[in-house]
This record gives C-alpha cells, sequence and structure tokens, in this order.
C-alpha cells in the first residue's frame, strides 16, 4: 500500500527522516516553512522588518532556501532579495546564473547578479591563476563572502542568508574537530552575528534541514535550480570524505544528527568580531594589513578590485531598492 501523508491522509511523496512521517507534497510545502520558522526563532536569525539578502548559486539548497524564505518574508515581516555572484566558470556559471534568474522569476523575489568580471575586472579563473597558494574554494570563498558583505552593507541589508544545510554544518563541526581548527567550527553555526558598519549577520535558515527535503522541495514546489557541476569541485579530499560521511549518518540516523549539532551550536566558538582592523586598501574589517580579497585581486588585476566593486553596486542600488 502507498504511504499516506501523515497530515491529510493523501498520497505521501516524502518521507521525512528525522520525524519518521510521511508527507503530501503540500505537507512537505507547510513543513519546511514551520521548520525553517522555528530555526529562525530558535537561533534569533531574523526579526520583523529586517531586510535579508539571500544568496542563491543556482543549486538546489539556495534555491529551496530562497522558496521557503519567500513565503515566510510577508507572514513574518521580514523583506528578501536575491543576490547571484557569477563566477565566470564557462557553462557552469551560465547555467548557474539561468536558473538564478528564472528562480527570481518564480518566487517573485528581486535579483541583483554580480558578474565578477563587470564588476572586478576579473572572472574567478583568472583570480584562481594568480593566487597558487590558496586552494581554488578556498580563492572562491574569499571572493563571495566579500562581494556579499560589502553588497549587503552598500544595499541596506541586515543579514546574508546563505544555503548551508544540516549536513554542511555537520561536515564543517567534524572537520573542525578532526583538524582542531576553529574557523570550521565558527561557520559550523546557524548564524554568525555582525558588527554595526563592518559586517551583517550571516545565517543559515536551512540549518536544521536535511537534503531529503531540499531534493523534493525543489521538485514538488517546481523551484528552478541547476545541477551543474564547478570545474574546480574537489574530487577527493578530506572535505569530500567527511562530507560522505555526514550523508551516510543522516542517512542511517538522522535524529542522532539535529541532536548532536544543537550540542555543537551551543558550544561552538563564538565570532570574535571586536577588536579586529580595518584593510590599510578598502577599509573592510581583517586581521592582516590588507585583505584577502584585496590581496587576491590586487595579485590578478595589480590593483584591489574593491573600488570597481563598490562603484558596480553603487550603479546597480535602484535594483534592490
Ligand atoms: Fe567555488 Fe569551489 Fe564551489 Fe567552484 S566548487 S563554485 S570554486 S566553492
Ligand atoms: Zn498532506
Ligand atoms: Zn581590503
Amino acid at each position: 500500500m502507498p504511504a499516506r501523508c501523515r497530515v491529510c491522509g493523501k498520497s505521501a511523496v516524502v518521507r521525512i527522516p528525522y520525524a519518521r512521517m510521511w508527507l503530501c507534497s503540500d505537507h512537505l510545502t507547510a513543513y519546511l516553512g514551520k521548520r525553517v520558522g522555528e530555526t529562525i526563532d530558535r537561533y534569533h536569525l531574523l526579526s520583523g522588518g529586517d531586510r535579508v539578502l539571500v544568496m542563491v548559486s543556482g543549486g538546489k539548497d539556495s534555491a529551496s532556501m530562497a522558496g521557503i524564505l519567500s513565503a515566510l518574508a510577508s507572514k513574518r515581516g521580514f523583506e528578501a532579495a536575491l543576490l547571484h555572484i557569477d563566477l565566470g566558470v564557462g557553462e557552469f556559471s551560465a547555467l548557474s546564473r539561468a536558473a538564478a534568474e528564472e528562480l527570481s522569476k518564480r518566487i517573485n523575489l528581486p535579483l541583483l547578479v554580480v558578474p565578477l568580471r563587470e564588476a572586478i575586472g576579473a572572472d574567478l579563473p583568472r583570480l584562481i591563476k594568480s593566487v597558487r597558494r590558496r586552494s581554488p574554494c578556498a580563492t572562491c570563498g574569499v571572493v563571495k563572502r566579500y562581494v556579499a558583505n560589502v553588497a549587503a552593507l552598500r544595499l541596506g541589508f541586515d543579514a546574508v542568508a546563505v544555503g548551508h544545510t544540516l549536513v554542511d554544518l555537520a561536515s564543517f563541526a567534524l572537520k573542525g574537530y578532526i583538524t582542531r581548527s576553529e574557523e570550521p567550527l565558527e561557520a559550523a553555526t546557524p548564524k554568525n552575528p555582525g558588527l554595526s558598519g563592518l559586517f551583517v549577520d550571516r545565517i543559515k535558515p536551512l540549518a536544521e534541514v536535511g537534503e531529503v527535503e531540499t531534493r523534493a522541495y525543489v521538485k514538488y514546489a517546481e523551484i528552478p535550480w541547476t545541477d551543474a557541476v564547478c570545474e574546480y569541485k574537489p574530487v577527493r579530499t578530506i572535505d569530500v570524505e567527511i562530507r560522505d560521511f555526514v550523508s551516510k549518518l543522516e542517512r542511517d540516523y538522522p535524529s542522532l544528527l539535529v541532536s548532536m549539532m544543537r550540542g555543537v551550536y551551543a558550544r561552538a566558538p563564538k565570532t570574535q568580531r571586536e577588536g579586529v582592523g580595518k584593510c590599510s586598501v578598502c577599509g573592510a574589517p581583517t586581521n592582516t594589513d590588507v585583505c584577502a580579497f584585496c590581496r587576491i585581486t590586487s595579485r590578478a588585476l595589480g590593483e584591489s578590485g574593491a573600488p570597481a566593486l563598490h562603484e558596480f553596486l553603487e550603479e546597480k542600488r535602484e535594483v534592490l531598492a
């Protein structure tokens, strides 16, 4: 006999592993809205009147997050808009950008696209080529975080939302414990609080949502996304091994993963924002004389990409006004 929705008794489309219940497509959407709403409340991610800039890569997790937040925005009185960074990585970036543009139309939220080549004068492959000491993903991470934070600050947003799921955060946490480093542990929390005028809050509304749910959600809510794979995606590294292990945990012991992460959130090192210095080139907060973004872009371009980025954002101000 086919499984039935726990709420309405109609044919079910997905089983929520940690709640051990089957849901139909309508109640899956309602369930995820409730789950994300509870995460927002539990970790104080957003309040009424806040403006949140939702990072959409074109992939399924950030697309799910955007769809769920767009439905919650009017109910909870916050405002959401989308940001996509076009990295300029061949077909992967073309498909990702197209998916983000489709998503914006589908969920009716304004979208700002920041193409790196246009905004700072160099795309990701050029930056990667000139910065050999960092891995491609580390360079990409620095650039994406910087662009998102500056865009949010300049365009009047209170928070940047990223689509990290329960599996992502659990993978960061495990990496932090294995490598005994604080950075992944700090990233493994639902919220990294901002600092007035320098950082906006970085929030993860899918912190307690798993892969099964986002995959089902994009399918049944007809949310546009792409499964295009970036050519720099690592194939076999410690990060990949950790993620495979955490995904198996999620499959086999789903409720264990949620309770383990609540313990991690309670003990994770607090983001240290106070006392940071300022970049001597762009003024962004940093612990070194020149921030990582200015160092990376200067190596590729001969000068920091920060002034060009600021100018680009100024010109696009009305897109998300
Ligand atoms: Fe960036 Fe690495 Fe993801 Fe490619 S795989 S988009 S380089 S983080
Ligand atoms: Zn139902
Ligand atoms: Zn700088």
